[in-house]
């Protein structure tokens, strides 16, 4: 039987560090950690991912300030708002909640938010720091993947990595910090010619193409790790008439057909989904301490 790399239970570790670590800072720095939590609109599946983030910061002690803006908001408006952000002193941590509606521009606005608050890590900067192997807010998808495979005990160093997706979010960060961390890393796109023969290859495999099922049982080696980071909501059974609107989440992989297969796998839920949002509330912890002149006692948990 394959290991499954259970996410949940070790974001519900690494949240335990994270309260205890805001327990002991609270004296000296005379306030809880601030996440900011920006939300465009009223796009469903935004407004599921903020309320999972508010609610991890209140788990943990993190005090959160929500900001659900109009669809139609100006990109000149937004940047105001986050400008009064980036001078507020309770705020460590701001988040721009993504994907926001077509006429905002996305990399603008990531820009415009304090590469010292930026709790996703997606500011130009912190992308170079991370080019440059130099400490930063860290993307929180892959920095949570690189978490679950250090907790697993999986070897990186020289091990072929492969990873189906360049997304800024994701793939890339991801093959950053793979690469950081030693391993021989190759990058898939929708253009990539004969995927399975590539991917066959990889000793450790992540999935990030936001397609559902895409990866199955000939697209992976024998005793291989396969990390999937696609999430989607997909109705419980297509061939159900009676207009159930019962969903389940499934990942980019097809779990039946890589089991046996490999030596260990994320499972969609429960893998890096919670990692995600525990690697948030780390960026901003780091930050807070940062900002309060306290030591730096969680940096490691950042890759
Ligand atoms: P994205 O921006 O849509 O990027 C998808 C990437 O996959 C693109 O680089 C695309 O290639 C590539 N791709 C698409 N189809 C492909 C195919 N058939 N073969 C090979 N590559 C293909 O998506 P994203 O933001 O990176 O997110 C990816 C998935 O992760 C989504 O399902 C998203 O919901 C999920 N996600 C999960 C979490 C979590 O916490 N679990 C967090 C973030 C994202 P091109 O560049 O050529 O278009």
């Amino acid at each position: 039987m394959p290991n499954i790399l259970d996410g949940k239970k070790l974001a519900q570790e690494i949240e335990l560090i994270l309260k205890q670590t805001i327990e002991s800072g609270l004296k000296a720095c005379k306030r809880p950690p601030g996440l900011a939590v920006i939300r465009v609109g009223n796009d469903p599946a935004s407004g599921v991912y903020v309320s999972y983030k508010e609610k991890a910061c209140h788990r943990v002690g993190v005090r959160s300030f929500s900001h659900h803006l109009k669809e139609d908001i100006s990109e000149k408006e937004l940047i105001e708002i986050i400008k009064v952000l980036n001078l507020d002193q309770n705020v460590d941590g701001i988040l721009l909640q993504l994907p926001l509606p077509p006429h905002l521009d996305e990399s603008i606005l990531l820009g415009s938010i304090a590469p010292d608050k930026d709790a996703d890590g997606l500011h130009p900067l912190n992308l170079g720091k991370l080019i440059k192997g130099e400490k930063g807010p860290r993307s929180c998808t892959p920095a949570g993947v690189m978490a679950l495979l250090e907790r697993n005990k999986i070897k990186i160093e020289g091990k072929k990595a492969v990873v189906v997706g360049r997304s800024i979010l994701v793939g890339k960060p991801m093959a950053l910090m793979l690469e950081s961390a030693n391993a021989t890393v190759t990058v898939a796109h929708s253009k990539t010619e004969d995927l399975p023969s590539l991917t066959r290859q990889a000793d450790l495999l992540v999935v990030a193409a936001g397609k559902p099922h895409l990866i199955g049982g000939i697209h992976v080696k024998e005793n291989s790790v396969v990390i999937d980071v696609g999430i989607h909501r997909l109705p419980c059974d297509k061939n159900d008439l009676s207009g159930s609107k019962k969903f389940k989440l499934c990942g980019d992989v097809k779990t039946l057909e890589i089991e046996d297969k490999v030596a260990s796998f994320s499972p969609v839920p429960g893998g890096v989904g919670p990692m995600t949002v525990t690697m948030l509330l780390a960026n901003t912890v780091d930050r807070w301490q940062e900002h309060c002149g306290l030591p730096l006692t969680i940096s490691h948990l950042l890759p």
